[in-house]
């Protein structure tokens, strides 16, 4: 029988079933087997028979680890063909898509049991501010777990542990919940009547979840339009029809609303799985999506491999967050994965965005997806009045100061002078993206990396965001030995200190991945913020992503242009995406919402397009562009990367494989493009090199390149150079 092992090798093993325990050899059932001269946990993916081996004796299994499948034979199938669509070893693929990959034993049941809170009886005596932010959640939501208290108040745990202890709140102990670290939530769903466009989409995910079939959907609502409440009653749908829902998000940490929601409306029902659960957690909500306890499973990109017996129904949400795509171990695009397990279930696939890929626009144009569209706001909210700033007008102020136009100084005054909140973005972290010399224009560079180093003024430190590696910015110019090196540029930091030492009075407030990296300081911040107690939150995309702050109603663009920059075929696209996610932020309460998005370029299609609201006229143009240069919807793409310490040898490899790929390539219609060094061509000590491939649309990049890339993965091999295939690639840069 064949065996696959996770570990990254390209075909699995043949082993011989010992002699009596051939009823135990059932496909997708884990066994101990000998691997050189260790012992491996795989899993049986054939049957067929394998008691020879090139005339050698195969060798013995050592034992079956389970009595039924561990992998159902439908997931195996998903998994093999998720494995060649990615280039990737099933062995691979199993790990990254199974919980600790092929576990010899099943992880120790998490504990099931957590402590809840309620006040007592009588009214407090003094309380630390943070005690009463504890006091006031518990009051507020009545009852509330351990963990649901520290998601709101950072360490809100402990504290409503020693409350507890002084006799201010009620502790008892009750089984837990689903690993939904959330927000509480009222359950509206009897109260909220839809809307006629989000009956009109019901009603086609409907008759297509009751078909039993394959179907797919795109489904377009602005920011603000309900597609969430679509998303929920989509799943009530396919329960009834007797299946499962897979419900993918783009980043689960980010979405406390969300999951307390989900909770409120299906409860026990709905399992978790990202990759930040503890390991017993993770294994656990495995188990019981396995075991059909749910219905419903929510998560980020590798919840895609739920091992549900039937799912009927796949919902991507923000289906264009390039989130989606795994970039490291094995490159995978959870969207597409979701449209072909889909496909190979029988099952309705829903990609749900305010500005669609590209990729999903072009399926509604070929027939092979249905538009349904959310074209309007819930109630009587508007979308906000966005107005351009051209920032080339504004050389002629100094420093920090030239990031900040008149107009938008006097939005935020007015803003704060009402009483309302504002925004705003910058997405870049840090205090400088540049320390360069006045005198002879050197910008300091990581010695590792060919980019220049950010300083961060909170830490001190230059520090590289490819490699993260630190330096004392030095005094002087290392080139010129000048003493005039300035700090160039804006990031979220510098922002802060301007608006800080601006509006005196103001409370501002940083979210980016730097201050998220600390434990409990984003929650915190979005605590701050849902509590009134921000004046001016500003950052980075993180911002954002999805949350509703009722309060907010002016939002600021510094520079749209950062993201516009980048020498890739999808930063427009980008561009028009962050803009139209960011403006949303504004006027989600009952005060309507302006933003100003500054910029050097206000000529540019996505950012008129992003302020008219037009997302129909940006896509119309976007994918003309595509059409016309072949660029994905229009083709496929394959990256080859090639990267070492010794840049001869990574050159050599690359050329290598391109003179031998060449005619294969060519003889099936494929265009390569390089070798040539990669945009950023060193990169943690590593000289990188790339070849692009361009494919024509729907190429079947499984059934063609296994056979054709593995003896290239040996010639770079012996050279000392890395080789990695990347499918259909987001990130073009390195
Ligand atoms: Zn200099
Ligand atoms: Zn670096």
């Amino acid at each position: 029988m064949e065996v696959a092992v996770p570990l990254p090798i390209d075909h699995p093993f043949t082993y011989r079933v010992p002699s009596g325990q051939e009823a135990r050899a059932r496909v997708g059932v884990r066994v101990l087997v000998p691997f050189g001269r260790q012992k491996v946990t795989g899993l049986i993916t054939a049957l067929a028979d394998g008691s020879t081996l090139g005339g050698r004796e195969a060798r013995e299994v050592l034992s079956f680890l389970d009595e039924e499948p561990y992998v159902s034979s439908a997931h195996l199938a998903f998994l093999y063909a998720a494995a060649r669509e990615c280039l990737a070893p099933l062995g691979e693929m199993l790990r990254a898509a199974l919980p600790g990959g092929l576990p010899r034993r099943a992880a120790p049941a998490a504990p099931r049991t957590e402590t809840v809170y309620r006040a007592a009886e009588g009214s407090p005596a003094a309380l630390t501010p943070k005690q009463r932010r504890v006091y006031a959640a518990v009051l507020e939501a009545g009852e509330i777990s351990s963990p649901d208290l520290s998601a709101l108040v950072p360490g809100g745990g402990d504290v409503a542990r020693r409350l507890a202890a002084k006799g201010i709140l009620a502790g008892s102990v009750r089984m837990k919940s689903p690993a939904l670290s959330a927000s509480p939530f009222p359950d509206t769903s009897g109260a909220l009547v839809p809307t006629s466009h989000q009956e009109a989409a019901l009603a086609k995910t409907g008759v297509a979840l009751a078909s039993g079939g394959f179907a797919a959907f795109v489904l377009h609502g602005i920011t603000g339009s309900g597609k969430t409440e679509v998303y929920l009653r989509a799943v009530e749908q396919a329960r009834l029809t007797g299946r499962q829902t897979v419900y993918l998000i783009p980043e689960i940490a980010l979405t406390p609303q969300l999951l307390g929601r989900v909770r409120a409306r299906f409860g026990e029902g709905a399992a978790v799985l990202h990759s930040g659960l503890p390991p017993a957690e993770r294994a656990h909500q495995w188990r019981r999506i396995r075991a059909g306890e749910v219905f419903l499973c929510i998560g980020a990109r590798s919840a895609v491999f739920s091992p549900f017996s039937s799912p009927g129904l796949f919902i991507v949400d923000e289906e264009h967050d390039s989130a989606y795509k795994q970039e490291e171990g094995i490159r995978y695009q959870a969207r597409d994965l979701a449209v072909m397990r889909a496909r190979m279930e029988g099952a309705v696939v829903l990609l749900g965005s305010a500005t669609p890929s590209a990729e999903s626009i072009r399926l509604t144009r070929t027939g092979e997806a249905e538009l349904l569209s959310l074209p309007e706001r819930i109630g009587t909210r508007h979308l906000p009045e966005i107005s351009i700033v051209d920032l080339k007008g504004q050389s002629a102020r100094r420093g920090a100061d030239r990031y900040f136009s008149s107009a938008l100084e006097d939005a935020v005054e007015e803003t704060l002078s009402r009483g309302e909140k504002a925004m705003l973005f910058v997405n870049r972290r840090g205090y400088a993206p540049a320390l360069t010399c006045l005198d002879c224009g050197t910008t300091v560079q990581c010695r590792n990396c060919q980019v220049s180093l950010t300083f961060h003024k909170q830490d001190g430190v230059l520090l590289c965001h490819y490699c993260s590696a630190k330096e004392i910015p030095p005094e002087r110019c290392g080139s010129c030995d000048g003493h005039k090196v300035a700090q160039v540029g804006i990031g979220t930091e510098r922002l802060v200190a301007w608006a800080a030492r601006r509006w005196k009075d103001a409370r501002v407030a940083r979210l980016d991945s730097d201050v998220g990296r600390k434990r409990g300081s984003y929650e915190e911040i979005l605590s701050r913020m849902h509590g009134g107690e921000v004046d001016i939150l500003v950052g980075t995309q993180l911002i954002a992503k999805g949350h509703d702050f009722p309060e907010v109603t002016f939002v600021g663009v510094l520079l749209a242009d950062l993201s516009l920059s980048f020498p890739d075929f999808r930063s427009a696209e980008r561009t028009f995406q962050i803009l139209t996610q960011v403006s949303g932020r504004a006027g989600r309460g009952d005060r309507p919402g302006k933003v100003i998005i500054q910029t050097l370029s206000p000529e540019h299609v996505c950012i008129r397009k992003a302020a008219e609201h037009d997302f129909h006229g940006f896509m119309e143009a976007e994918l003309a562009e595509r059409e016309a240069l072949d660029y994905p919807p229009f083709g496929r793409m394959l990256l080859l990367r090639f990267w070492g310490p010794k840049l001869e040898r990574v050159q050599e490899a690359a050329e290598t494989v391109a003179e031998t790929l060449s005619r294969p390539l060519s003889e099936a219609g494929i265009r390569m493009l390089g070798p040539a060094p990669s945009p950023i061509a060193f990169v943690k000590k590593k000289h990188r090199y790339q070849i692009l491939l361009k494919m024509p649309p729907r190429f079947a990049v499984g059934d063609f390149f296994p056979e054709l890339l593995r003896p290239m993965r040996e010639v770079a091999k012996k050279a000392g150079v890395r080789m990695e295939a990347d499918v259909d690639p987001y990130n073009l840069m390195i």
